[in-house]
Order: structure tokens, then C-alpha cells, then sequence
């Protein structure tokens, strides 16, 4: 059974990355295209804003989620054995990747209707599909606090917080030999392994019922930091455009942004959105 679920979970999985990606796509295609109040809705700050950080959360979940079908592919009947270590990380991953992604699509889904403004919500154009569309994925395969109940169960029963500390400390470590990016921004990645570590010491003296109610913070967690390596993986390659996409993601999902000339998303628009 799990393992069918497991399959119907990264493909649900990819159906999210569909939506995301169609989502990005048509508020860009829109915003080129549409003029308010005298101006292009791609010269308002705040459209690039929402532009910039939904190309970099899709192109590095797209990456997450091709390091998890990889994975599958070993762990599913391929030539090589999986190790345990790796039967554990993939449905660990597949896991907390089908509740993330499957919540994405529905923000891309709302993000993209906001986009078109009034025509985004009237069936002329696809953005309320989009959003009806996305609204199955996180139910089915598995609601969120489903999901949330598979984590806590692979720590409870494999340690699977064990494996996953040390997997990302691991792959934080020898990415950020190559990287270029800031020493401070990986530090960010650093810091949330270390609290997640302190967080589920204090998680497993709770009791079973309200462990529960944790399983998705633990979740989250997960995600925020298996998705950011992944960011810091990809820019070891030093190509600008990948910097540049880590750099936004960072700033969406990490910093506490403050207030300052050049915010990552408006610096970077033109590579990421304009590419
Ligand atoms: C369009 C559609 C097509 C479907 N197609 C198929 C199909 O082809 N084959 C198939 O087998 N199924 C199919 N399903 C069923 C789908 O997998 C289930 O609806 C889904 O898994 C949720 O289960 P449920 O409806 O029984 O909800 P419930 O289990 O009743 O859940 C209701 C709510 O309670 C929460 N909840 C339940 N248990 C717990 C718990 N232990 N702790 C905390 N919260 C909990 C859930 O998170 C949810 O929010 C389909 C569903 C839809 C909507």
C-alpha cells in the first residue's frame, strides 16, 4: 500500500509542478501584456516581486522533486538496490514534497488569478481551473495532516530525522565549497538545521497525541531546508541565472527581508522572469 501511494504521491507531485508552472506562465504572459494606470503590470515593483519569487519557488521545486524521482527510480525497481538510508529518505521526502507542492499550486493558482485582477476569477480565462485543479491535489493521496502522520511515523519508527539531519548537513557542506553565494545566506540553511535538531529533542518527550499536532511544523521545516540545499546544489555550477534564482528563493523563504535598495526579487527580475 505504501508503496503504491508513494508512486500516486510523486505523481501528484508532478500534476502540482504542472499547475505551478501554468500558473507562472499565464500571469507572465498576462502581466506583459496588460496596461494599468499608464504602465506595463511588469514595471510596478510589486508585480515583479510576485514574478521573480514564483519562477525561483517553481524552478527549485521542479529540481527537488527531479532529486526525488531520481531517487524513486533506485528505490522502485531500478538496476542499483537502494540502501535502507535511502528507502527512508524517499518516502520521508516524498512525503513532506507532496504536501509542499500540492499547497504551492494552490498559492500559484491565487497568485496567477490576483494577476489578471477581475478577469482572473471569471471562466474566460483558465485561472479558476487552475485553482479548482490545484484544489484536489491536496486532498487526495493524502491531506496535509495525513502526510504530516506519515513523518512523524518514519521518525518514530526509523529515525528518519537522523538521516535526514545528516543527509542535508552533508550536502550543505560540500555545496557550499563550491558555491558562490553569500557565506551569510547558507547560514541561514545552517541555522534551521541546528533549530529543527533542538525542536524534535523537544518533540519526542510529548506525548502521542500532541506530537501530532507538531507533525506538520516538523514537516515544513523539512521542506524549507531540503529545498534550500537543493537551491545551494544548483549554483555550484556558478551560472548566473541559477545564482540569481537561489538568491530569490532564499529571500522568500528565509530572510526577514527588512527594508532595504534592492530587494533580491527586483534585482533579479530580469534573469529569472525575462529569461
Ligand atoms: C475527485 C476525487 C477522486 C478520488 N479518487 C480516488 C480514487 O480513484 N481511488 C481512491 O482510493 N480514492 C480516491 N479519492 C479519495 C481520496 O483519496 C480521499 O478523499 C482522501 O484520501 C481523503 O480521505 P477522506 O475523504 O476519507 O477524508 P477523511 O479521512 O474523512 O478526512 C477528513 C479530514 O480529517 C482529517 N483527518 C483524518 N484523519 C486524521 C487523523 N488521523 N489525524 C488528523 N486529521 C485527520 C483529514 O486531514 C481531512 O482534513 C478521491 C477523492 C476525490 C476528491
Amino acid at each position: 500500500m505504501i508503496e503504491a501511494l508513494n508512486l500516486s504521491r510523486v505523481a501528484n507531485a508532478v500534476a502540482s509542478m504542472g499547475i505551478m508552472r501554468r500558473a507562472y506562465t499565464e500571469a507572465k504572459a498576462y502581466a506583459n501584456n496588460r496596461k494599468a494606470f499608464g504602465k506595463q503590470l511588469t514595471d510596478f515593483p510589486m508585480v515583479r516581486e510576485t514574478l521573480s519569487t514564483m519562477g525561483a519557488i517553481q524552478e527549485i521545486g521542479l529540481s527537488t522533486m527531479f532529486m526525488v524521482i531520481k531517487l524513486m527510480d533506485k528505490v522502485m525497481g531500478g538496476k542499483q538496490r537502494a540502501s535502507f538510508k535511502e528507502q527512508i529518505l524517499f518516502r520521508l521526502y516524498v512525503a513532506i514534497m507532496k504536501k509542499e507542492t500540492a499547497e504551492q499550486a494552490i498559492h500559484f493558482a491565487h497568485d496567477a488569478i490576483e494577476m489578471h485582477g477581475g478577469n482572473g476569477y471569471i471562466e474566460d480565462f483558465v485561472t479558476p481551473r487552475l485553482l479548482r485543479d490545484a484544489q484536489v491535489l491536496t486532498v487526495w493521496e493524502g491531506t496535509a495532516n495525513i502526510l504530516g502522520l506519515e513523518v512523524i511515523r518514519l521518525i518514530s519508527k526509523y529515525q528518519a530525522e537522523e538521516l535526514f539531519i545528516n543527509d542535508m548537513t552533508k550536502r550543505l557542506q560540500t555545496a557550499k565549497k563550491e558555491s558562490p553565494l553569500d557565506e551569510k545566506i547558507i547560514h541561514f540553511v545552517k541555522q534551521g538545521i541546528d533549530q529543527l535538531k533542538t525542536e524534535i529533542n523537544q518533540w519526542k518527550v510529548l506525548n502521542p497525541d500532541l506530537q501530532t499536532y507538531y507533525s506538520k511544523r516538523l514537516s515544513d521545516k523539512m521542506t524549507r531546508i531540503l529545498t534550500s540545499v537543493i537551491a545551494v546544489e544548483e549554483t555550484v555550477t556558478h551560472e548566473e541565472r541559477q545564482v540569481a534564482v537561489a538568491e530569490v528563493f532564499f529571500h522568500h523563504s528565509w530572510n526577514d527581508k527588512g527594508i532595504n535598495d534592492q530587494p533580491a526579487p527586483l534585482k533579479h527580475f530580469s534573469k529569472i522572469v525575462e529569461y
